[in-house]
């Protein structure tokens, strides 16, 4: 096999085939790369990669051997891999991949001295990684290099996100501090906590007020989407342009009533028991307690009316099923 790819001819082992891992281990090999997959014996995913044709190996044997492994099992699972296949097989000299910072950061994983350390991260989910590559393109990712042993480090990380797409589109430098604790930010305060929390209030409020709850899951949850893809497809600009003048003008005015200075204040409370450690050190004590909270509040979040009704409504836009076929769909 060959390859321009400055990772050539190294051996990748790719821990984990979901998101993240499935579309690693595709854009690599067709990078022109060697990848074993690292994954349980019949575990969830270990037939869907032999059926995409890779070697699947136990995550010690895929280990063996490799020049880099590249760790995309749940970060939860991380520091137990890590103490049982990756640190007794993995090769001198030889580096370790991670998508996001947070075990190195956080030092549930202490690495040994004599392999490199990196982060490559896409900016964007494993489908998104995969199809934009098979488009000829690829998704920016962030880069990081925790520990250098060979001097080839920082080559590595570039070898790496070229090999997934990333090197045709963007690369930008961080540290493992720098994303673990932006990450985790940002999905607490903005991406699922903040954003999931201000639709809930928001139909409370309109529900509460006695209007319908299908009227309000379409203003404050459905209708996200259409703003959401305007945010990323132009930023507040193109948001602005589309919507109604009076839409604008109740923006201007109302959003700073909703999002204030006290809303700021408790998001730096946020981002301190993020960076001093305390979000880590509860979110850990809570997985090792087998979740017990997580499991409440998930619950109670499957169970809020509005997930009743939203579940109603779409069941009447196939468009949003795409796999569901029309008797499926229940009557109003
Ligand atoms: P995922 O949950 O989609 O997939 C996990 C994979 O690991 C599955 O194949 C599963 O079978 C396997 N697995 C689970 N336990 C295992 C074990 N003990 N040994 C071997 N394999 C095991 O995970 P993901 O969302 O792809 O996340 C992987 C990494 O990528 C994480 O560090 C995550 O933070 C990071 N990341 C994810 C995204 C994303 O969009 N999902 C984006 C950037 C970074
Ligand atoms: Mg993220
Ligand atoms: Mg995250
Ligand atoms: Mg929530
Ligand atoms: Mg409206």
């Amino acid at each position: 096999m060959s390859s321009n790819n400055t990772l050539a001819p190294s051996r990748i082992a790719v821990l984990g085939y979901g998101s993240q891992g499935r579309a690693h281990a595709l854009n690599l090999r067709d990078s022109g790369l060697d990848v074993v997959v690292g994954l349980r014996p019949n575990g969830p995913t270990w037939h869907k990669a032999k059926a995409d044709g890779f070697k699947v190996a136990e995550p010690a044997e895929a280990v063996k051997g490799a020049d880099l492994v590249a760790v995309l099992t749940p970060d939860m699972v991380q520091p137990t891999l890590y103490k049982e296949s990756i640190e007794p097989n993995i090769k001198p000299g030889a580096a370790l991949l991670f998508a996001h910072g947070f075990n190195v950061h956080f030092k549930q994983i202490e690495p040994r001295a004599d392999i490199d350390v990196i982060l490559v991260a896409p900016k964007g989910p494993g489908a998104l990684v995969r199809s934009e590559y098979e488009r000829g393109r690829g998704v920016p990712c962030i880069w990081a290099v925790h520990q250098d042993v060979s001097g080839q480090a920082e080559a590595k990380t570039k070898g790496y996100a070229d090999g997934i797409g990333g090197g045709r589109a963007m690369i930008i430098q961080t540290d493992f501090k720098e994303e673990t604790e932006t990450d985790l930010f940002g999905e607490q305060a903005v991406l699922c906590g903040g954003a999931s929390e201000l639709v809930i209030k928001g139909f409370e409020t309109l529900v509460e007020a006695g209007y319908q709850p299908e009227i309000a899951y379409y203003e404050v949850m459905h209708e996200l989407k259409l703003i959401v893809d305007l945010f990323y497809e132009g930023g507040l600009a193109k948001m602005l342009q589309f919507v109604s003048e009076t839409a604008q003008y109740g923006d201007y005015v109302s959003g700073p009533r909703v999002v204030d200075a006290g809303t700021k204040a408790r998001m730096k409370e946020v981002l301190t028991d993020i960076q001093d450690g305390t979000f880590a050190r509860n979110w850990i004590a809570e997985y090792q307690a087998g979740l017990p909270n997580y499991k409440r509040l998930k619950q109670a979040d499957l169970e809020h009316p509005i997930e009743q009704v939203g579940a109603k409504l779409r069941a009447r836009m196939p468009w949003l099923q795409p796999n569901t076929a029309p008797a499926a769909v229940a009557p109003l």
